[in-house]
């Protein structure tokens, strides 16, 4: 794979001297764990029209789907048995999925699977995102999405970074633990503006920051750009790990879509301590295509990337007794370390 450097200030060191100084810091600052956050998209209808994205308002070649609570329900205790230790629930920006009825599902997956719930459901009024805190949500996700004003405000009609700015310390004057992030290789970024990503995620005091590169879907005004770079984002993630050591940054999906193979062991390579499997329901998992080929990461995906990492389960002899290890994926299913016991597992 072919790694581009970035223009300084982001490239005093080489990739594999960043990726190695991350690593250590990724395990000295915040241990081997990596958190598995099982993902349920529950619907795709968006009031907005961000130019990037395939759940946009005017794309009308989309076929649109709402999950009911029984739905969500359904999924959501199947990511429990799979073993997340988290429930993420995302969708478009869909107002008339009622706030009350998003109230009922946090409260009920809370007391009837014991695990943290987080949202990524867009910019809402302060008064929804108490009600949902207050119905037990543990964390928000709202990626700030650029840091440089005039490039948000040309992917995103009608809204502004200051908007989304605002929305973040809403959450977080809620009492949520919000995730920011942005997207690598946008139309119009440079380096410079990446810099500004980084230091804009520092001074948001956030808890996570998921980086993906761009990935253009074929539906959009940007269908004919070019995909953000695999080695650019590691490096930023490399950069972040670095730079905010206690942070949470995800192996985010669209990187193992543009490198199935080796795209969130990379990840994982280079700061990167969490993974969010994909537990929509199959019958609509193609419809939440916010990008062209994005790929469906399992927990069996997500387990083979990390295998490929941790440095104590090099080896068959240097795989720790099971029990042991119960640290490095604390929710793992006992079935799962069961095959680990045997050398088995992928
Ligand atoms: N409606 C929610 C969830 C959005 S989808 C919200 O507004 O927060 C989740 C993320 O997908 C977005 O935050 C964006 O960063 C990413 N995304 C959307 N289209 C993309 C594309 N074409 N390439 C890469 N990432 C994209």
């Amino acid at each position: 794979m072919k790694i581009l450097q970035l223009n300084k200030p982001l490239a005093p060191i080489s990739f594999d001297a960043l990726r190695l100084q991350a690593d250590r810091i990724r395990h000295a600052s915040v241990g081997d764990a990596v958190y598995l956050r099982g993902v349920i998209e529950f619907s795709n209808f968006c009031r907005c029209n961000c130019l990037y994205c395939g759940l946009r308002k005017d794309n009308a070649l989309l076929q649109r789907y709402r999950l009911n609570e029984q739905g969500v329900m359904a999924a959501a205790k199947e990511a429990a048995r799979a073993g997340v230790d988290t429930i993420v629930l995302q969708s478009g920006e869909d107002p008339a999925y009622r706030k009350r009825l998003v109230a009922r599902i946090v409260s009920r997956i809370k007391d009837e699977t014991g695990l943290a719930v987080t949202l990524s459901l867009g910019v809402r009024s302060t008064a929804t995102y108490q009600l949902w805190r207050r119905a037990g949500a543990d964390r928000y996700l709202l990626k700030h999405e650029s840091a440089d004003a005039g490039l948000y405000a040309a992917l995103h009609p009608g809204g502004g970074l200051d908007d989304r700015i605002d929305a973040i310390k809403r959450l977080q004057d809620a009492g949520f633990a919000v995730g920011t992030g942005f997207i690598v290789g946008l139309p119009g970024q440079n380096d410079a503006v990446l810099m500004q990503d980084i230091m804009l995620t520092q001074a948001l005091q956030v808890e996570m920051c998921g980086v993906g590169p761009f990935i253009p879907q074929h539906n959009t005004p940007l269908a004919g750009e070019q995909a953000g770079s695999v080695g650019k984002t590691l490096k930023i993630i490399a950069y972040l790990r670095s730079h905010i050591p206690r942070l949470n940054i995800p192996a985010t999906t669209a990187l193992a879509s543009l490198s199935p193979e080796y795209g969130q062991e990379m990840a994982l390579k280079a700061g990167a301590n969490v993974i969010m499997p994909n537990f929509t329901p199959e019958k609509h998992r193609a419809k939440y295509r916010i990008y062209d080929g994005k790929v469906r990461v399992s927990m069996a995906d997500a387990y083979a990337a990390i295998d490929k990492t941790r440095p104590l389960r090099k080896s068959a002899e240097e795989r720790p007794a099971c029990n042991s290890a119960l640290h490095i994926f604390p929710n793992a299913p006992a079935a799962y370390w069961a095959d680990v016991a045997k050398g088995g597992a992928q």
